[in-house]
């Protein structure tokens, strides 16, 4: 029935404008059909049909095309060019108008819609009138104006002139794309979502930074990758189960969103999140919104009658400083997190170069320095030294610092750092007076050697205090060796050379460490008469390894024997290194192969206690 009025009505328009224009009609609704819907492979059979049958029988054309614009699924109207008047909608039409098709055949616009929806309608129609040229709108949206919701179509209408060229009808196709596009949305959506907690994904993370980049490459701003993960969450999942856990994933996204002032929060995997911050924001306020953010997950969070702890640990990257691309920049955010984590929960860090880090734990250390001689954390190791044969004739003074948190410390390390800072003379002294009264408390009388540093010569007065220890605790200075490095002649040489003239006064050995390392022990030793050489162990440690160590140890020996200066060979560690020194005339000798640094008490032996003790016993 429906078709047939439809078919009434087409025939009605084409009786004022002679047949021909029913095959245009024809046509162009087809063609309209095919460009709007390109997929269907029925086009070919429509348009084969068409003309062949054209020919033949006019009237089955018009009866065909009836049925098939009566039943394609995109909405069809045509209208008389001159007063707007519908003539024609078919079942799509109806649909999409939500208006039956009696109520809107024969009626102008202003008769079937809304005032504004009439005019912008009558607008349309009005240009293409004027134009001659189709209206054709791609996926635009027409809001909540004739079926109540909004909707997205794709239209076209066009012109259909006579014979004479005047205006005819207007005919126009609609297809409603609504449903193709908010698929295609929630396709895209879901792509770049993640499902849990409707946060972009890391796709979508991965995208939006490269954007940042490209942005912040051309406007040279600056702006932070922040690098989140949970603290304790796996405990949630473990104890709660997960559907408990993904409850706690979706409040703890939800802080961060509500918490991060607009910046873009992404959830990357897991319990991991990244956050990307505003431009040009200063490290101050990435610093204080981080902290914030530590602060509102470390609150209680309640899930379904389950109260439970997760804490935030953040890790921080900032653009151009930290890396001018994306892989860097969220690898080092990564980096800093897991600095974070590793220096406990809750924390937030930076990232730090690995120059940045050492200053950083130099300092640390340089502070914690300052205390470790009130909170007695050094001790006196002692090393032996011998003469080759093996007898025991002292023992070197060795520096441990046994720090709270990271044990021990080697001297290599703090020694330089209260250098740095005076410390060492303060130190310098403890030592000196903790190894006079033990060498003065030892039944043998066997020498001890103490180090001393060069900024213990220039500054403070290294002679006094040295007098005074030896008074102090008895010890006889002749039992005394100092061991000094070229480091103490440089600088102020000759204020130096006098301190150490007046040391030697007083009747302390001094010897010359680390023989070899320097630039010019040659020279030195020509200016001061050193009572021992320590040839430095880096020549020991390559002695046969390296036919040049063995040459510079021939060498200094040879010099030595010349000079008549004594030779104490430093880090003798094998019977091999100690028989090639004792068949090359050395004096002396210190090193594991005798016995390693150690509290005096593993070497009681040596200083004559247990002797002592059988002897009386
Ligand atoms: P140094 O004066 O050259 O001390 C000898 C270093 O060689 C010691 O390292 C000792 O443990 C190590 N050593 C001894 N025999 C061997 C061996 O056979 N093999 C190997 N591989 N090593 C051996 P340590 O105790 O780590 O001291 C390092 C440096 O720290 C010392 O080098 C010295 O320059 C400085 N130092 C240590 N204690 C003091 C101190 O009380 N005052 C000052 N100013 N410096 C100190
Ligand atoms: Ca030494
Ligand atoms: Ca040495």
């Amino acid at each position: 029935m429906m078709h047939r009025l439809f078919a009434e009505q087409l025939r009605c328009a084409t009786d004022a404008a002679g047949q021909v224009d029913l095959v245009k009609l024809g046509e162009l609704v087809s063609a309209a059909y095919e460009a709007s819907d390109r997929d269907r492979q029925r086009r070919t059979d429509v348009r084969g049909h068409t003309h062949d049958e054209v020919e033949q029988d006019l009237l089955r054309t018009r009866e065909f095309l009836d049925t098939i614009v009566e039943n394609i699924p995109i909405a069809v109207f045509a209208k008389c060019a001159k007063d707007s008047r519908y003539i024609l909608l078919n079942r799509a039409g109806e649909d999409y108008y939500g208006v039956p098709r009696e109520q809107m055949l024969g009626r102008t616009p202003e008769e079937i819609f809304p005032a504004h929806v009439a005019s912008m309608v009558n607008e349309q129609d009005r240009r293409v009138v004027a134009s001659g040229m189709p209206m054709v709108l791609e996926e635009h949206l027409l809001e909540a104006s004739v079926k109540g919701h909004d909707r997205v179509v794709n239209s076209r209408k066009m012109l259909i002139t006579d014979g004479a060229g005047e205006p005819q009808y207007l005919v126009g196709v609609i297809e409603d794309v609504t449903e193709r596009v908010n698929t295609q949305q929630r396709i895209s959506h879901l792509a770049h979502h993640d499902l849990l907690t409707d946060l972009p994904n890391r796709s979508a993370f991965n995208a939006a930074l490269d954007e940042r980049l490209e942005r912040a490459q051309e406007v040279s701003t600056s702006f932070a990758v922040l690098s989140l993960d949970l603290d304790r969450f796996k405990d949630v999942n473990d104890v709660f189960g997960h559907p408990v856990g993904d409850m706690m994933l979706r409040a703890a996204a939800e802080r961060l969103v509500a918490e991060a002032d607009g910046a873009f929060v992404a959830r990357i995997g897991g319990d991991e999140f990244m956050i990307l911050m505003a431009d040009d924001v200063r490290r101050d306020d990435v610093l204080s919104l981080a902290e914030r953010l530590v602060e509102v997950i470390g609150r209680e969070l309640e899930v379904d009658d389950y109260l439970s702890h997760v804490g935030l640990s953040i890790g921080i990257a900032v653009y151009p400083d930290d890396g001018v691309d994306a892989a860097t920049l969220v690898a080092n955010a990564d980096s800093a997190l897991y600095r974070a984590k590793r220096e406990g929960r809750g924390k937030v860090c930076f990232f730090e170069t690995t120059m940045d880090r050492e200053l950083r734990d130099r300092r640390l250390l340089q502070h914690d320095l300052r205390e470790a001689l009130e909170q007695n954390q050094f001790q006196v190791y002692f090393q032996p030294q011998a003469r080759m044969d093996g007898e025991i004739i002292g023992f070197e003074a060795l520096m441990r610092w046994n720090h709270p948190v990271r044990g021990f410390v080697p001297p290599d390390q703090f020694i330089p750092l209260a250098e740095e800072n005076g410390l060492i003379v303060e130190i310098g002294e403890w030592v000196l007076r903790e190894a006079c009264r033990e060498a003065a408390s030892w039944p043998h009388p066997l020498q001890v050697a103490v180090n001393l540093s060069p900024v213990q010569f220039q500054a403070g007065d290294l002679e006094r205090s040295i007098h005074q220890i030896l008074l102090e605790t008895g010890l006889a200075p002749t039992r005394l060796e100092v061991e000094i490095t070229e480091g103490v002649l440089i600088g102020d040489f000759s204020r130096a050379l006098n301190l150490l003239r007046r040391l030697k006064a007083l009747g302390i050995r001094i010897a010359m460490d680390d023989f070899g390392t320097g630039y010019s022990s040659l020279s030195y030793l020509q200016s001061f008469p050193f009572d021992k050489i320590k040839i430095d162990r880096s020549f020991i440690l390559n002695l046969g390894a390296t036919p040049q160590s063995t040459e510079i140890v021939r060498a200094v020996l040879g010099l030595a024997h010349a000079l008549h200066i004594p030779v104490v060979a430093e880090g003798v560690e094998t019977e091999a290194q100690r028989a090639f020194l004792e068949a090359e005339a050395c004096d002396e000798m210190q090193g594991y192969l005798i016995g390693r640094p150690e509290p005096i008490e593993h070497y009681s032996g040596l200083i004559g206690i247990n002797v002592e003790r059988r002897r009386y016993a």
